[in-house]
């Protein structure tokens, strides 16, 4: 599953994950734990990026996922990171990170390795691109940009944020306008994803929708 950001993926992804028993897996997650790891390490700067740091320092990131009462959380180097990853610091500085080449092969690795056994629900930008070309099933999700930011903002209002609107919507905007324009893997609908645009659907209806889609892929 790919699409733009906080348009739902991964409410969907792991709605459907439970109910079919397959395995939940964020690749947003594991950008957003590389920028934290380089925020920390001061590699990110008024300048810009210290990419020569952070590719020297690229083989101690270590990620991993968590379960702990059916919720999965992020790890870093063995720290919960699950909360703080979440950020409006970490979200504000994600894109231009996941936009460096190196970091996308370290990442598209890893995703490779963990869904070679199968039976996986990926959610991210270039799953069907590039991380998985071969998927049985392709969804390409979108949404307005007004509703996304709102839903992100309730997201962030529910975990005790602060977060201000015009603020959330800006980062989403920005995030989608470098996502879909960095030189490698470009967030982009790959030719033969199905498009759902779910701004004016019920968290039940996009359920059934893809459950329907995940039935016929089955099927076939
Ligand atoms: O999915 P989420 O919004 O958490 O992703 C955070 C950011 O990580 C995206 O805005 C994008 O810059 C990057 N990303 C990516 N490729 C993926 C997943 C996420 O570039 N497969």
């Amino acid at each position: 599953m790919d699409g733009h950001s906080s348009c739902g993926k991964s409410t969907m992804a792991k709605t459907l994950a439970k109910k079919i028993g397959y395995t939940y897996i964020d690749t947003g997650a594991m950008y957003r734990a590389v920028t934290l790891y380089a925020m920390r390490r001061g590699f990110i700067g008024k300048d810009g990026i210290d990419e020569e740091s952070l590719r020297k320092e690229l083989p101690q990131i270590k990620i991993s996922f968590g379960h702990e009462n059916g919720m999965q959380y992020t790890m870093l180097n063995g720290e919960n990171v699950e909360r703080e990853i979440r950020g409006m610091e970490v979200s504000g500085n994600v894109s231009p990170i996941s936009a460096i080449g190196f970091v996308r092969e370290a990442m598209v690795a890893l995703q490779r390795e963990m869904g070679k056994q199968g039976a996986v629900i990926m959610d991210g930008r270039d799953i069907g691109t590039t991380v998985f070309p071969n998927a049985e099933l392709k969804i390409f999700v979108t949404a307005s940009d007004e509703i996304r930011a709102r839903r992100r903002f309730d997201e962030l209002s529910m975990k005790g944020e602060n977060p201000v609107y015009e603020e959330v919507l800006k980062n989403v905007r920005e995030r989608d306008y470098i996502d879909s324009h960095r030189a490698v893997s470009p967030l982009r609908k790959a030719d033969d994803a199905i498009v759902l645009d779910n701004s004016n659907l019920t968290f039940q209806e996009q359920d059934e929708w893809l459950m329907e889609h995940y039935l016929k892929a089955a099927r076939e």
